[in-house]
């Protein structure tokens, strides 16, 4: 789950992170209202998901009520890649002596978090890791030792940030760890870190992802799950509690399993189609479940066939069967339904799935059989 800026810097002041007083809005009154509060200079920045936002226009320096007023309405309203601007932060403007990065992300290979820092802030870190890798400072944190302060500070020392800013920068980093682990994050990055000319290290931006999965230990969450953009046919998955990845091809996939749902993506791909997304139904492939799936599914225009491919293991097949049978009775579908079922009872399952074959409905023993299948109906 991707924060939106306000959100992260709610999420890092939680964990005494520095960061300006602000407000969100989504009315250019209300951005102006905002703004008197606070008091000038304020920066005016869309919130989306998506960066970049500076070079784009979403970021605006406001020294009186007028520019407030003439930013907010600019940038409300605002393309940035694709995403409409809804909300803006207003907050107070920072003075800026010197501008770096920071980020905690886990490095799967290495199976350790991964912390980067860096003196050059304030531009795209890919940018930065490919004219001058050297200027990124990396440290590999063993998840069961932790960041400690000595480490921390030999880091910053790496770094070679301004030596004014150390001891501010190594109190935010144990801050931002502790953000990253406790909070459940899969990314914490600030870009820029600030060092202002007083000598306070600040934190400006906040790109935080969090480990949807881990939700139900975090109630201060829903707010930001609110916040959430999802094109349709995945708010409506979601809806249905199920596990769906919208892609662009035309056949629809519904597998028992995540593992099983992506080899079934792979297959599709493998024998020349392309799949039009990726449903995973989880253990309990009961009637209701899949006629969720299938509701899902069916609403998606690009959808010209449906592959349901199910492997039994406490799933019984011919429960799977009955199932399917009982959402086809439910849901009127659109796209002809090719099932592979195998693994326990498949035969009995198989036996359900025969009495009701038809041009619409027809089952094959193989997975790859199956895939061709439907393949092949999809380009009709
Ligand atoms: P991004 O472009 O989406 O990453 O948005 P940022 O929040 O990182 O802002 C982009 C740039 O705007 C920063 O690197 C700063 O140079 C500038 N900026 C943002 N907030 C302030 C502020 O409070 N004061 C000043 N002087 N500049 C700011
Ligand atoms: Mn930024």
């Amino acid at each position: 789950m991707d924060l939106l800026e306000y959100q992260g810097k709610q999420f890092f002041a939680s964990f005494g992170i520095p960061v300006s007083p602000g407000e969100a809005a989504t009315t250019v009154e209300d951005a102006v209202a905002a703004a008197e509060r606070i008091g000038y200079p304020v920066v005016i920045k869309a919130q989306v998901h998506v960066g970049g936002r500076g070079k784009a226009g979403g970021v605006k320096l406001a020294a009186n009520v007028d520019e407030a007023r003439e930013h907010a309405g600019n940038i409300l309203g605002l393309d940035i890649k694709g995403h409409v601007v809804k909300t803006v932060w207003v907050e107070f403007a920072s003075d800026i002596a010197e501008e770096y990065y920071a980020s905690f992300t886990l490095d799967r290979s290495a199976k350790k978090h991964l912390g980067m820092l860096s003196a050059q802030g304030g531009v795209e870190i890919e940018a930065v890791a490919e004219t001058d890798p050297d200027a990124i400072a990396k440290i590999w944190i063993d998840p069961v030792d932790g960041l400690d302060e000595a480490t921390a500070r030999t880091w910053v020392e790496a770094a070679k940030l301004n030596p004014a800013a150390t001891d501010g920068a190594v109190d935010i980093l144990l801050k931002l760890y502790r953000a990253y682990t406790e909070g459940d994050a899969d990314l914490c990055e600030i870009n820029p870190l600030i060092l202002k000319p007083t000598g306070e290290v600040h934190a400006l931006d906040a790109k935080v992802t969090l480990d949807g999965n881990a939700q139900f230990r975090h109630e201060g969450w829903e707010a930001f799950e609110a916040t959430q953009v999802r094109d349709e046919r995945e708010q409506a998955a979601h809806d249905k509690g199920l596990q769906y990845v919208g892609l662009d091809g035309t056949v629809g996939v519904i597998a028992n399993g995540a593992g099983l749902a992506m080899s079934t993506v792979d297959i599709v791909n493998q024998v020349g189609g392309k799949p039009a997304n990726f449903l995973d139904i989880g253990g309990g492939a009961n009637a209701e479940v899949m006629a969720g799936a299938l509701e899902v599914i069916n609403n998606d225009p690009n959808v010209k066939s449906i592959f349901i491919n199910i492997f039994g293991g406490i799933t019984k097949g011919d429960e799977v069967a009955n199932g399917i049978v009982t959402a086809l009775g439910r849901v009127k579908i659109d796209a002809p339904i090719v099932i592979r079922i195998d693994g326990t009872n498949a035969e009995q399952g198989r036996e359900i799935l025969a009495a009701h074959e038809s041009e619409m409905l027809q089952s094959k023993p193989t997975m790859l059989e199956a895939a061709r299948v439907a393949v092949e109906l999809a380009a009709k």
